[in-house]
Parts: C-alpha cells; sequence; structure tokens
C-alpha cells in the first residue's frame, strides 16, 4: 500500500483541503511553494504512464478538482502550476498518481 493510499485511509494525518467521492487533496508534507497541494485519486493508478482509457472520467476529475482547490486557495488570481511526475526522470517517488498543486510564488520555467 502507498502512503497515499494510508492518507486516502485516513491511517495516517495529512493537512486535507478538498475532497469528493473519488479525490483527495492534502498539503505536500515537504512543500516546494508556499501553497503546495497533492491531490490524489482514491482508487489507485500506479502513475499516468499506467492510465487506460478506464480512467478517463477519473484523470478529470483530477484536473476539476486542481480548479477546485485553486479557488479554495485564492490561487486563480495570482496564477499556479499543476505537474505530474512519470518516472525517474521526472523525480517520481510514490507510485499513486499525483498532481502537483503549486503556488502562491513566481515559479521559473523551464523546470529544473
Ligand atoms: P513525486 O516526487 O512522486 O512527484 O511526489 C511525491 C510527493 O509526496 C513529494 O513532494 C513528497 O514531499 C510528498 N510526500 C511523501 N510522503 C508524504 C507524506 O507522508 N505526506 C504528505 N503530505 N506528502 C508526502
Amino acid at each position: 500500500m502507498t502512503i497515499f493510499e494510508k492518507i486516502v485511509r485516513r491511517d495516517i494525518p495529512a493537512d486535507i483541503v478538498w475532497e469528493d467521492d473519488d479525490v483527495l487533496a492534502f498539503r505536500d508534507v515537504n512543500p516546494q511553494a508556499p501553497v503546495h497541494v497533492l491531490i490524489v485519486p482514491k482508487r489507485v493508478v500506479s502513475r499516468l504512464a499506467e492510465a487506460t482509457p478506464a480512467d478517463e472520467a477519473l484523470l478529470g476529475k483530477l484536473l476539476l478538482a486542481s480548479r477546485a482547490v485553486a479557488e479554495k486557495l485564492d490561487l486563480v488570481t495570482s496564477g499556479y502550476r499543476v505537474v505530474i511526475n512519470n518516472g525517474p526522470d521526472a523525480g517520481e517517488s510514490v507510485p499513486h498518481l499525483h498532481l502537483h498543486l503549486l503556488g502562491k510564488r513566481p515559479l521559473a520555467w523551464p523546470p529544473g
């Protein structure tokens, strides 16, 4: 079981900022920006590269959840970034699909 599954099951604590039936959003334990929220599906998909057409609706829900979190945390005017790390070169460290939502500071481009 991944650490994110344990958070979804409330087996370990997290600072949860938003939730619906399919998606949970909570603050990253090692934030890279003043706002750094992880948005995860409650049903495990390992990573974007493992998603299938059966996950189409869930993928859409994750993006719409990022919009809802951005509104809730007052990021809409200042802007924000949504990132998915897939595989070793991207630095993926938890094999449970997650969106990073980053904001409340200027974010460099291209990313490192
Ligand atoms: P990845 O590197 O896989 O894209 O992102 C995994 C993220 O999960 C990292 O930013 C890391 O700080 C975060 N993370 C790892 N373990 C925990 C945890 O137990 N709780 C929370 N809230 N975040 C975690």
